[in-house]
């Protein structure tokens, strides 16, 4: 069986105590390779090698940074097939999405930093005969990056490319449940020349591994994507330490239909925002209002397509929906699917696990895309964020209600509307609380774009300048100008 080592210093090691966590296939809920269960001594030695890494580094030029950068892209495409396999069996996500969105994705983050980082500028101001000031961006030194399973190698490779671009030196910890992808992007960042201490990969628990990078005094720059409970308590002990942070968090997207919309192309976007890699994706559209006069016709339509998703073996073609990341992860799906009956919600199709997915994968932790109406907009399943293939279908009746009902959750992380009225379109993007607002589209992404939550989806914004902006240090240069000009 395979067992994942940690990377320090251009090494692959083992952890220090010498202890392991299993590493769970979900879509058989069998054990398929063994992971460091990694602890403050290991992330101590990840920052040393980092810290020394760090000089060197920060001063290769940002030409020599890029070229090594697209040479970790090309090595990602040349193992699309090995890293998208690896990302399906660890993930349990379709082997076809692996394919065509988390692994191109992944070499598409570092040929863009890679790019981005010779093209960049900064600002300069003269003060009219007095001075000339001008802006230095410099790296921030270690940068510690934690990423979720749910997308593992795409967020993971989102903060390590632009970490690095910028000339920091990294100690990064993928989720615990998903370890695979990014231990072999060590292998390719080996074989690609990145020089020791560059790039550290400490695996392990959040709670002991995550925990010590968060908190270690020589990392001041923490980024972070997964849920919001977890990003408070980063918050928490980052804050005194004047850690410069950013957190990616939870969502609980609406997805607005108006009567007016193309309902040919709504009709699979919506079902793709609703089920895509089982529900299991922060941007999800999972509470979808429609507009009154087209309620009825639309449920019915959207129950008959979401029922016609093939639910089964992540590795085999055809599958449309594979399985949930652990079975504590399913049952907090299924108990959502309960407090919905409790809520007074009707469940129109789905609701528990497929009666059949096949002989290897009849242990794994599968749930039908399960569409609910009736609910109230602000009942618990409305309000909190179940990340699952279960979303909820609600009527409205003009702009102002679909306003109220979209800002209803503590979350602000995306929204998507449907509508051929342009002014109503910019009228509500203005309104609706979000990072991002889809106009007649949904998850449709250019890196150059601010990517991010407001409320309690979280603080800052990745993506294009934002990112090259987070992972620098500002530093004015004011030169006083004498004589006569
Ligand atoms: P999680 O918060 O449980 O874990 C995320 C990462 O943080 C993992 O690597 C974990 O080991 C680590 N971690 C856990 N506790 C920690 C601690 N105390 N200190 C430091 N690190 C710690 O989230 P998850 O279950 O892996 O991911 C799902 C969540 O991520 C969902 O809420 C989803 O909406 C969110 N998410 C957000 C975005 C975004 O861009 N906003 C993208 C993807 C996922």
């Amino acid at each position: 069986m395979l067992r994942i080592a940690n990377f320090i210093g251009g090494q692959h090691v083992p952890p220090l105590a010498g202890q392991y966590l299993p590493n769970i296939e979900p879509a058989t809920g069998q054990v398929h390779a063994e992971l460091p269960d990694s602890d403050g001594r290991d992330v101590e030695a990840a920052v040393q090698a980092a810290l020394a890494a760090f000089t060197p580094w920060s001063r290769t030029p940002a030409a020599e940074r890029s070229r090594l950068l697209l040479d970790i892209a090309a090595r990602i495409e040349a193992n699309l097939d090995r890293l998208a396999h690896a990302e399906a069996v660890d993930a349990g996500k379709p082997l076809r999405l692996a394919r065509t969105v988390d692994i191109p994705r992944a070499a598409s983050n570092f040929r863009f930093f890679a790019t981005a980082i010779v093209h960049c500028h900064s600002e300069a101001y003269r003060t009219d005969q007095l001075a000339l000031n001008y802006t230095l961006r410099q790296p921030r030194g270690v940068a510690g990056l934690i990423s979720p399973w749910n997308l593992p190698l795409y967020l993971f490779t989102w903060k390590v490319a632009p970490a690095l671009a910028t000339g920091n030196t990294v100690v990064a910890k993928p989720s615990e449940l998903t370890p695979l992808t990014a231990h072999l992007l060590t292998e390719l960042c080996q074989e690609a020349g990145l020089p020791p201490g560059v790039f550290n990969v400490v695996h392990g628990l959040g709670s002991k591994a995550g925990a010590a990078i968060v908190a270690h005094p020589r990392v001041p720059t923490i980024s972070f994507t997964g849920g919001t409970v977890t990003g408070a308590e980063i918050a928490r002990t980052a804050g005194p330490l004047f850690k410069k942070v950013a957190l990616e968090l939870g969502g609980k997207n609406p997805n607005i239909i108006f009567a007016d919309a193309d309902l040919d192309a709504v009709l699979p976007t919506s079902i793709r925002s609703a089920f895509e890699n089982q529900g299991e994706i922060c941007l999800c559209g999972s509470r979808i209002f429609v507009e009154a006069s087209i309620y009825p016709s639309f449920v019915e339509r959207f129950v008959a397509a979401a029922a016609k998703l093939n639910v089964g073996d992540p590795l085999t073609p055809g599958t449309d929906q594979g399985a949930l990341i652990s079975a504590k992860h399913r049952d907090k799906v299924l108990s959502y699917i309960q407090l919905a009956k409790e809520e007074g919600g009707r469940i129109l199709c789905g609701g528990g696990p497929p009666a059949n997915v096949g002989e290897r994968c009849q242990a794994g932790y599968f749930v039908q895309p399960t569409v609910i109406v009736d609910l109230p907009v602000d009942c618990r399943v409305n309000r909190e964020e179940i990340f699952g293939p279960v979303v909820t279908i609600t009527p409205f009746q003009d702009d102002a209600e679909v306003v109220r009902y979209a800002n209803a959750t503590p979350y602000g992380l995306s929204a998507s509307l449907w509508t051929r009225d342009l002014n109503r379109a910019h009228q509500l993007a203005e309104k609706i609380d979000a990072g991002t607002v889809w106009v007649n589209c949904w998850l449709l992404r250019d890196l150059r774009v601010p990517f991010g939550g407001m409320k309690q989806s979280g603080v800052g914004r990745e993506g294009g300048e934002e990112a090259l902006r987070f992972f620098t240090e500002p530093k004015t240069v004011c030169i006083r100008l004498t004589g006569d000009m």
